[in-house]
C-alpha cells in the first residue's frame, strides 16, 4: 500500500530523507514582568526578547537538526520581523525558497507577557500566515508532492491544509497532522481522511474527539474512527500513546531534568517526521519523538531548545 506507515520498511539514509513542512512562521515577542497589568494599567517590564517561532518553522528546524532534508512552505510579511522569523530556518539548513514575503500583511507575531510566577498571556496575530493566495497553496502542494513526509499544523487555514494533504497523499507521501492549536470546531472530514498520523497532545485529543473529560485512549479511538489512519497522543511527562493498526501502544517519557517544555511537541513532530521518512515503523518513530521532546524540555525557548541527531542518539543509547 503506497504511502502507508507500515509499507515503508526499508531504511533510507538520514541525509536523503525529504520532509516538507507547510505551516506558520512567527516571531515571539516576549515581555517579562513581575505581574501582568490589569485592564487600563501600565506596568514597567523587566526585559524583552524576540525569538523565531511558529509551529511550522519550529517543526522544520526540528526535522533539519535531526538530519532531514527539509523544505519549508510558508508566508512572512515584507517587514523587519521576517528576517527574525527565518533566521534559524536558514541556519539549520532548511530550504526557504517556498517562503513568500507578503507586501499586504505583516509577519505573524505572538505577543507574550510572562510574569514572575511563569504564568503567561499570549496574543497571536497570524498576519501573513492567515493570508494564503491560491498560487501559494499550489506551490505548497507541489513541494508536498516532492516529500516523503509532509508535516502540517493548524496555524494556517484549513483551505491550505486540505488541498496540501490531498496532493501529498496522491503523490504517495505520508501526512502527519499535528492539530495544534486545537481548533474551535471539529477538523474537516476531508482533511482527517488524508492524514496518516494525527498527533494531538492530550488536551487537543480530548477537544477534537468531543470528550473533554475522556482519557487519551478513548480520544485516540474516536479520532481514528473519524478517519485518521494512526493516532499518537503526546502526554507530556507521561510520554505518548499510539493507536496503530488496531493496537494501542505506549512509550514512556525519557526521564530528564525539565527546564522549559516550550516546543516539546514541535520537537516530537519534527523527529517523528524524520523517522517515518527513514522508514521506521510507527512505534519506533514515536520513541524517537519522545526522545526529541524530552531533550527540548531540558532547555529554554523554542528553536534554541531543539536537539541534534547526536543528542537524540545519545539519549536513546542511555535508555
Ligand atoms: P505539547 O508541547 O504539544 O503540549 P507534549 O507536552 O505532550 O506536547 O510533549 C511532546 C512530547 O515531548 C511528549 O510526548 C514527551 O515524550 C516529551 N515531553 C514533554 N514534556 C516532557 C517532560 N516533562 N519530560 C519528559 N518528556 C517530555
Amino acid at each position: 500500500m503506497p504511502g502507508s506507515v507500515t509499507a515503508m520498511s526499508s531504511q533510507t539514509p538520514a541525509a536523503a530523507v525529504r520532509i516538507a513542512v507547510v505551516g506558520s512562521i512567527n516571531v515571539d515577542l516576549v515581555v517579562r514582568v513581575d505581574r501582568r497589568p490589569a485592564p487600563g494599567e501600565t506596568v514597567t517590564g523587566l526585559g524583552f526578547d524576540m525569538f523565531p517561532g511558529g509551529k511550522g518553522a519550529n517543526q522544520a528546524v526540528a526535522a533539519a537538526r535531526l538530519g532531514g532534508s527539509v523544505r519549508m512552505v510558508g508566508r512572512v510579511g515584507a517587514d523587519a520581523f521576517a528576517a527574525v522569523g527565518l533566521e534559524q530556518l536558514a541556519a539549520s539548513g532548511v530550504a526557504t525558497d517556498g517562503v513568500v514575503a507578503d507586501g499586504a500583511h505583516g509577519t505573524g507575531i505572538a505577543s507574550i507577557v510572562v510574569d514572575a510566577a511563569g504564568e503567561n498571556s499570549i496574543v497571536v496575530v497570524p498576519g501573513a500566515n492567515g493570508a494564503w493566495a491560491e498560487a501559494d497553496v499550489a506551490r505548497a502542494a507541489a513541494v508536498a508532492s516532492w516529500a516523503q513526509v509532509v508535516a502540517l499544523q493548524l496555524e494556517v487555514p484549513f483551505e491550505v491544509n486540505v488541498p496540501v494533504a490531498r496532493a501529498a497523499r496522491q503523490a504517495g507521501a505520508l501526512v502527519v497532522l499535528n492539530p495544534a492549536p486545537a481548533p474551535a470546531g471539529s477538523l474537516p472530514a476531508g482533511l482527517v481522511a488524508d492524514v496518516d498520523v494525527l498527533t494531538p497532545n492530550a488536551r487537543e485529543a480530548a477537544v477534537l474527539a468531543g470528550i473533554p473529560d475522556g482519557d487519551a485512549e478513548s480520544a485516540a479511538r474516536r479520532l481514528q474512527a473519524m478517519g485518521a489512519r494512526s493516532v499518537v497522543v503526546t502526554l507530556g511527562d507521561q510520554g505518548a500513546l499510539y493507536l496503530h493498526e488496531g493496537a494501542v501502544g505506549r512509550v514512556p517519557a525519557f526521564p530528564v531534568r525539565v527546564v522549559d517544555t516550550t516546543a516539546a511537541g514541535d520537537a516530537f513532530n519534527g523527529a517523528l517526521a524524520v523517522a517515518l521518512a527513514r522508514g521506521s515503523a510507527l512505534p519506533e518513530a514515536v520513541r524517537l519523538g519522545c526522545a526529541a521532546g524530552a531533550l527540548a524540555a531540558t532547555r529554554h525557548g523554542a528553536q534554541p531548545s531543539l536537539p541534534t541527531a547526536a543528542e537524540v542518539r545519545a539519549l536513546l543509547r542511555s535508555d
